[in-house]
């Protein structure tokens, strides 16, 4: 890889997901255990909300893979019977729930969609290189439209993206700015998809606002070689890479590693997070981290 100076020495660009930049910023000690720590801590339970996700992302990749005329909400419905993830649930009777609850989301979603209008590309790798970053990562979906190229991300948490939400995202900016390069086609609309709700919020990045979230990108990145560095240094652990205690150490996968944390919030059943959707008359649950 490429040898480049961020300080007067030469160093080896930072290789990052923009999901290891933002577990950074959200919590160093959490980023620690994940990506610095080895072998890493064992992580908690697999979380109902996660299994969710991934069997919405990919039952909306095969649904696109689908011959034209089988591009259907019914069909869409099937599929997410078909990839169904049955981890995390509190029981078999509360995974069927939220299936079906998904399914029927999904077709929703799917009647909306022009079964003709396929995409660019569905969970695509982009990558691409700054004077700091080796950066590459998955968009969900990559949409052609009017000659230029629309990053399109996937939501089923549940809280509903606001307004803002598009337009101040890192990691959407980060890939509209990968796949531009890499593709050799303009990229400048981004757009969050909320499943559970249809809401839809979109931005439309400019070379200032690109370059500003690459920059803050870059600034993290430095941030995070300089807390390994000191690590490796001899410093603590705690000082290098310090806890940050807040609302999301209850939605933490190492809490049980971390004792601020454990203070921070109560202990969650894996399957808090789809509560609300599992019973009309079950319990609210606080919600869970965007996913
Ligand atoms: S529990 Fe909270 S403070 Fe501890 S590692 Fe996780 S996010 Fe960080």
């Amino acid at each position: 890889m490429a040898q480049l100076s961020l300080d007067g020495m030469p160093r080896r660009l930072f290789s990052c997901t923009p999901t290891r930049l933002a577990a950074f910023e959200d919590c160093p000690r959490r980023y620690r255990m994940t990506y610095v720590d080895r072998p890493a801590p064992p992580k908690g339970p697999p979380w109902a909300h996660a299994s969710l996700g991934v069997s919405v992302h990919n039952a909306l990749h095969r649904w696109w893979d689908e011959p034209e005329p089988r591009r259907t909400p019914e069909r869409a419905a099937e599929l997410v019977r078909a990839c169904w993830v049955r981890e995390g649930w509190r029981d078999a009777e509360q995974s069927a729930a939220v299936r079906e609850r998904a399914a029927a989301m999904c077709a929703r979603y799917a009647a909306g969609l022009d079964p003709a209008a396929a995409p660019r590309a569905v969970e695509r790798q982009v990558a691409t290189r700054t004077e700091v970053l080796a950066l590459h990562g998955r968009v969900d979906r990559l949409d052609e439209r009017a000659g230029e190229l629309v990053v399109v991300d996937y939501k089923t948490g549940r809280r509903p993206p606001e307004d803002g939400d598009a337009r101040t995202s890192v990691a959407l900016a980060l890939y509209a700015f990968a796949a531009e390069r890499m593709l050799r086609q303009r990229c400048r609309r981004v757009e969050l998809h909320h499943l559970p709700s249809g809401r839809v919020v979109t931005a439309e990045h400019t070379d200032e606002s690109l370059a500003r979230h690459v920059r803050r990108a870059e600034s993290v990145a430095v941030d995070a070689v300089a807390a390994a560095e000191g690590l490796a240094a001899g410093q603590p652990a705690d000082v290098a890479f310090p806890p940050r205690p807040g609302p999301l150490c209850s939605w933490c996968d190492l809490r049980r590693h971390c004792p601020e944390g454990r203070a921070a919030g109560p202990e969650l059943a894996p399957w808090a997070g789809v509560e609300y959707l599992a019973e009309a008359s079950g319990e609210a649950a606080a919600p869970p981290p965007a996913s």
